[in-house]
């Protein structure tokens, strides 16, 4: 008999697997349908030994001290700021857009104030914002909506920016300095061997059993447990009673290239006419030194594993009527990016399955005779 039964070995499962067996003394089962723990942020040494994402290119980077100092029991950290090139009419120009970007493609000399006066005679005048494409043509204009955005959420989306949501463009900033940084968060790291790595160390407790290549329908029935933590998709949960959630989905192509480099950053950015989004090589994220690298073409297609919700308003209709199915279950946590349909990062979901396990110690006593670790009351 568990005590619990953990569904999915990503962020989600794995944060809460370490805390109750760790600070409750609980047994857990924690299953993946996968081969290995990780998640999407699973990452493993390829054919000719170079460190690569089997999912795509992952940094973490938070504001959250408590979150950092969290993940920091289980791995070192090398400091990485990551940067983004586009490769925009044949030139490599930063992204997100700042002086650099229009002063390299236009061939001008702005400064910071040039830029924004630049900037306020062309963005558009909008009633009010709503799409992906509003945000951009009303702050930068549409000639660079259309070199840097269009191409390039259209391939991702599979959608017209006007029909997607203001948040996913709205993600990127845009700066009159010349900050490229992708990210300005005050904690952008890698670990040091890498996210599988800090996952083993996570989930190395005796009171932790991981099975892999196991689906929850196949064990649903077979294994005995007192509690439940989903963190797979909910509406596969509810056997798409009210309809599929639609997800976009990727292919990774990985390549290995006999030569020591093949780009000057980690992510170039194809927003024209190539059918990849982008290429990330990752012996700049690791600072692993290798004679060869290796690099990943992203293609976004419709079908194959859930990775990004679609964010428009229909879907997250369809979502609360899951998500209110999800609240009336006894005994049962949706926890995770697929079980709540949401695009997080990785610090959100730590934050998120941290935020889970303070409500199940407020919820749930712990079994007699397993002391629950005074730590718990502190965190
Ligand atoms: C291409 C890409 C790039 C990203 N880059 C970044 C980045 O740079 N920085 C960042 O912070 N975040 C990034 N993210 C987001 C990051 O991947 C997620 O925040 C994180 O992986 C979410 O963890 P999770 O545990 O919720 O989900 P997941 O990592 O997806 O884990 C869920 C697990 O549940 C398993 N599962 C599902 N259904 C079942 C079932 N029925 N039975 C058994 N197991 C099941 C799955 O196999 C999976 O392993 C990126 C995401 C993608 C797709």
């Amino acid at each position: 008999m568990f005590d619990w039964l953990i569904v999915g070995a990503g962020f989600a499962g794995s944060v809460l697997a370490e805390r109750i067996a760790s600070q409750r003394g609980e047994r857990v089962l924690l299953i993946d349908k996968r081969a290995h723990i990780g998640g999407n942020a699973y990452d493993r040494h390829d054919e000719a030994g170079v460190l690569i994402h089997q999912y795509g290119p992952h940094i973490f980077h938070t504001n959250s001290e408590a979150i950092f100092s969290y993940l920091s029991k289980f791995t070192r950290w090398r400091p990485y700021e990551h940067r983004v090139l586009a490769k925009v009419d044949g030139m490599l120009l930063p992204i997100p857009i700042n002086l650099d970007t229009v002063n390299k493609l236009f061939g001008l000399s702005l400064d910071s104030e040039g830029l924004a006066a630049w900037f306020a005679a062309r963005a558009e005048k909008r009633e009010e914002i709503k799409s992906s494409e509003d945000v951009v043509v009303a702050t930068v204009g549409r000639e660079l909506y259309e070199k840097f955005f269009k191409g390039y959420t259209k391939k991702q989306w599979g959608v017209e920016p006007s029909q997607l949501d203001k948040s996913v463009t709205a993600r990127v900033p845009t700066r009159v300095n010349r900050d490229d940084r992708y990210f300005t968060d005050s904690h952008q790291y890698m670990p040091t061997d890498g996210y599988t790595r800090m996952f083993e160390r996570m989930l190395d407790h005796p009171n932790i059993k991981i099975m892999l290549q196991t689906d929850f329908e196949e064990i649903r029935n077979e294994v005995d447990y007192r509690r439940l933590i989903y963190t797979g998709p909910i509406d596969e949960f509810f056997e798409f009673r009210f309809g599929k959630l639609p997800y976009r989905s990727l292919q990774f192509k990985h390549v290995t290239l006999d030569r020591p480099w093949l780009q000057p950053v980690a992510v170039v950015n194809y927003p024209q006419t190539e059918a990849y989004t982008r290429v990330t090589e990752y012996k700049h994220l690791t600072g692993q030194r290798h004679e060869k690298t290796s690099v990943t073409f992203e293609y976004p297609c419709d079908s194959g594993d859930p990775y990004y919700p679609v964010p428009r308003a229909e879907n997250m209709e369809l979502y609360k009527r899951y998500e209110k199915l999800a609240l009336a279950q006894k005994d049962v946590w949706f926890v995770g990016r697929l079980a709540t349909y949401r695009y997080y990062n990785m610090d959100q979901v730590v934050g998120q399955a941290l935020a889970s396990f303070r409500r199940i110690c407020a919820e749930v006593a712990p079994p007699k005779n397993r002391a629950l670790a005074s730590a718990v009351a502190a965190e």
